[in-house]
């Protein structure tokens, strides 16, 4: 506004963190946290990280004029698009474990509150793993949910609770695609109350999370979520403006049906958008190429000359160089994509061993297998 001068402005905008040595004095990090962060090897922090956590530690003085309240918890919404590899991970779980380090404070969770969706086990393990480590003597527990797990937190409600002998899983924050959280909440009505604690759902990869081919499972899932001072996170490199309105919309409609059923008034957090590099273009540092193949022969004749271990660019040198990830759209062009490609690495360069599919139609075991 006209009438405010730029220290005000400044004021509003969270100071970035440029190690994380600086967050002891500024935030009351733990020092199991803050130890496992050094222990880890993590000392300046990446331009992402640099940014979001101000705005996810302590968002309170900064930000929005109308938060003026203390004694209230006011945090953000954020969506936040940075490229591969910049280190969002780290990003959303320090700030994570350290919110509810905090709470645990003053009182003991009767279940999870935070939850943290990825479209793919293995980045949710992956992140669980990250996420551990972090969490390492901070008495935060983090579980990656895998099928069979349960998560009702009164067993007398559960009817499945007495059919098997599976004790509910004792978690703060959890991880997981959306559909195996769905299953693991199995009917939503059962197991609304433990639903009812959670305070966080981060999505990551949020753009592929809402695009549609995951769309109503990532969508059933912050729908459950009932409880009215929700604060959410947006994770990607890449994020179309259809997700973010989406995004928007989603948050627009929740607050309305909650406000309707609760007869209570919820608040919308502030929203923020942080960009690191430019918004909707290519990744600086890794090397994109179009090839033009035409047909489905021409694709095919192009992509094994492109792996064969002895081609070249121009320049003599390797187009590129192993070990490959090939996405395609489907599991069926996946598999036959496969088929094409199994003998085509010659015996001396390892043959078939070096080449596997990876899909959501094989078998949790068969899954680890190729990754290992
Ligand atoms: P993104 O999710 O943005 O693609 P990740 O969170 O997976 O990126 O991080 C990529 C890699 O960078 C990981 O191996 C992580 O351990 C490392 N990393 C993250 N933050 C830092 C940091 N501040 N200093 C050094 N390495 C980091
Ligand atoms: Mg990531």
């Amino acid at each position: 506004s006209p009438s405010r001068g730029l220290g005000d402005v400044y004021k509003r905008q969270p100071i970035p963190v440029s190690d994380f040595g600086s967050l002891a004095p500024r935030y009351r990090i733990s020092k199991a946290l803050l130890r496992n962060i050094k222990d880890n090897g993590y000392t300046t922090t990446t331009e992402v990280q640099l940014a979001a956590l101000p705005l996810l530690l302590d968002p309170r003085p900064h930000l929005h004029a109308q938060v003026q309240d203390k004694d209230q918890e006011h945090h953000v919404d954020l969506l936040s698009i940075a490229p591969t590899g910049s280190g969002k991970t780290l990003a959303f779980m320090i700030p994570l474990i350290h919110a509810l380090t905090l709470s645990r404070r003053t009182q003991t969770p009767s279940g999870p509150q935070a939850i943290i969706l990825a479209p793919t086990k293995e980045l949710a393990s992956q992140i669980a793993n990250e996420g551990r480590k972090l969490a390492l003597n901070t008495a935060i527990r983090i579980t990656n949910v895998r099928k069979g797990m349960h998560l009702a937190s009164d067993p007398s409600s559960d009817p499945d609770a007495s059919a098997n002998d599976v004790p509910p899983v004792k978690a703060d924050i959890l991880v997981s695609t959306p559909a195996a959280l769905k299953n693991a909440i199995g009917d939503v009505n059962t197991t609304s109350h433990a639903l009812s604690q959670i305070r966080f759902l981060v999505l990551d990869e949020a753009d592929v999370l809402l695009d549609p081919l995951f769309r109503d499972q990532t969508l059933a899932v912050w729908n459950a979520l009932s409880n009215p001072d929700l604060r959410l996170g947006f994770w990607s490199a890449t994020m179309g403006s259809n997700i973010e309105e989406l995004v928007k919309a989603t948050i627009k409609s929740r607050a309305q049906s909650i406000s309707e059923a609760s007869s209570t008034p919820v608040q919308i957090a502030p929203f923020v958008r942080l960009v690191v590099g430019l918004k909707d273009s290519a990744v600086p540092n890794v090397d994109h190429r179009l090839i033009y193949a035409a047909t489905e022969q021409g694709k095919l004749l192009a992509l094994r000359q492109l792996l064969h271990p002895t081609s070249t660019g121009v320049d003599k040198q390797p187009i590129v160089r192993a070990p490959f990830l090939i996405f395609t759209q489907t599991i069926e062009r996946a598999v036959a994509l496969h088929s094409e490609l199994l003998y085509d690495i010659p015996a001396e360069a390892g043959g078939i061993s070096r080449i596997s599919v990876l899909h959501s139609d094989l078998s949790d075991t068969a899954r680890d297998h190729v990754m290992t």
